[in-house]
């Protein structure tokens, strides 16, 4: 009987930090859970205790919670369930289903360099699949420990209707010979408990990344050897660099991993929408780029995820980034960013020089141009301290003119006529003094705002000098009038 319900599952292993491919299959998962007002599912798969960790684990969860993705079941460990998985390959080994293999490393060696050689593909060619009693008796005697290996029928072309990738078929004969399901040691192989644990949990669509196609056709003869239904199967293509590799930590280093977009502000519902949009369109707006997921639920459908791998594309995730970034209220953005910006600003206590307000000010003022959120304390640093270089490049060109110094005099001796609460009148001010002295544009805003800020770029200038109010424009004021007579 298949599964009524619909149940789904994402099954990590702890061997590697949370992998954005891991996410973007989560997210399908997720929404096609929902959806089908389903179940979804989070077991982690650590039955591999030579590469599992603890921070792993961990990673992987904090992770899964900072994209909000939520579970109804789980996590359920692996390694919490090694007795149902010995029991069970015990029973395909009583039926006949299953059997001990007492093939030694380096017979498995031999055999492999002479397939090489004979330029044949690789396989275990099941040479311990009928072995006699006597035959077995004598390995035991020489203190041999045997894996259990399946019988994998002969010659069987594997079909399964994948809901992503259409029609498959893959023979047995392809698959490198009976797949080994227990280790000498009692530990359960990956085809295996993954098998009795979609089985046992009733799992009613896997859906999955495209590189375990030869995984599924080993696992449908597994299910039914167990008596499960056995499941839908769906493979969602895999992420790409633009150069076609696989995204992997190894080649790729951090951006194969969730780790860095947390630690560097991205917003969570933007990788997410990024995700999901990289294979995937809403039917009725296929243009549509930016869509919240509670938003598409209802349009979720697996038949629309692409065939063709995704690409991983930085800019175009900064894209999607900003535009949340901008979204969002100030407020939110300010609490979003406040743990960038006392990690930035460590030696300054944020509240200690301006009030609230005025820091939702600054983060207002520099937004709509960052990438992300670590961005913002590099922007508004300036309004912190003076430690930038005006001795230098475009900032010294601009502060060494004539006219600089007229404009920075004039500044300073007009400070006690500004009214700094006001933005508008302070620029208005800068306006003035341009107009008695025949400037305008950048060759009076340029020495203004590098004086006060180190760049000629920047936030709205009235807003810089009514934040900075009176004595800090005067110390820097001076300063830069200082670096223009003695620059060294
Ligand atoms: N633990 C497997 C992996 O991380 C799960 C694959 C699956 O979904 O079956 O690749």
């Amino acid at each position: 009987m298949p599964n009524t319900e619909i149940r789904v599952r994402i099954a990590p292993s702890p061997t590697g930090s949370l992998h954005l491919g891991t996410v973007r299959t989560a997210l399908y998962n997720y929404l096609f859970a929902r959806k089908n007002k389903g179940k979804f599912i989070l077991r982690i798969e650590d039955t591999d205790q030579e590469r599992n960790k603890d921070e792993y684990t961990k990673e992987i969860l904090d992770g899964f919670n900072w994209l909000n993705i939520k579970f109804d079941e789980g996590p359920y460990y692996q390694s919490e369930r090694m007795d149902l998985y010995r029991k069970l390959a015990q029973k395909l080994t009583n039926e006949g289903k299953a059997y001990h293999c007492f093939c030694t490393q380096e017979e498995l060696d031999e055999l492999r360099k002479i397939q090489r050689a004979a330029k044949v593909p690789e396989r275990y060619d099941n040479r311990h699949r009928n072995l006699t009693e006597e035959q077995k008796r004598k390995f035991i005697s020489e203190n041999k420990k045997p894996v259990i290996r399946f019988k994998l029928p002969d010659h069987l072309d594997i079909k399964w209707d994948d809901e992503i990738r259409g029609h498959i078929c893959v023979n047995t004969n392809d698959l490198g010979g009976d797949p080994v399901i227990m280790r000498a040691d009692g530990v359960p192989l990956y085809n295996f408990a993954v098998v009795v644990d979609d089985g046992d949990m009733k799992i009613s669509h896997v859906i999955r990344g495209d590189d375990h196609l030869h995984n599924t056709a080993k696992q449908i003869p597994i299910f039914e050897a167990l008596g499960y239904s056995v499941p839908t199967f769906a493979h969602a293509p895999l992420i790409f660099t633009h150069d076609r590799e696989k995204l992997s930590k190894r080649k790729h280093g951090d951006i194969a991993n969730i780790d860095k977009y947390q630690k560097e502000g991205y917003l969570p519902e933007a990788l997410a929408n990024y995700l999901v949009h990289m294979s995937w369109t809403q039917p009725d707006n296929p243009e549509a780029e930016i869509f919240k997921l509670d938003k598409v639920i209802e349009k979720f459908d697996l038949g629309r995820i692409s065939k063709s791998s995704a690409v991983y594309d930085l800019p175009k995730l900064h894209w999607f980034n900003n535009h949340y970034i901008k979204e969002k209220s100030v407020e939110e953005i300010y609490n979003l960013a406040k743990p960038f910006l006392v990690g930035a600003f460590h030696e300054t206590p944020l509240q200690s020089m301006y009030p609230k307000e005025q820091l939702l000010q600054m983060i207002d003022s520099v937004r709509a141009g960052v990438n992300k959120l670590d961005e913002i304390s590099g922007l508004i640093r300036f309004f912190f301290d003076d430690k930038f270089n005006l001795n230098e490049g475009e900032n010294q060109k601009a502060l060494s003119s004539e006219n600089a110094k007229k404009i920075l005099d004039k500044i300073l001796k007009s400070t006690d006529s500004f009214n700094f609460k006001d933005s508008h009148e302070c620029k208005k001010k800068i306006d003035d003094i341009g107009k008695e002295l025949g400037l305008k544009g950048k060759d009076l805003y340029w020495p203004v705002r590098i004086a006060l800020s180190g760049s000629n770029k920047g936030p709205d200038l009235g807003l810089i000098i009514s934040l900075l109010g009176k004595d800090k424009i005067k110390v820097r004021i001076e300063k830069a009038l200082l670096s223009v007579i003695s620059p060294y």
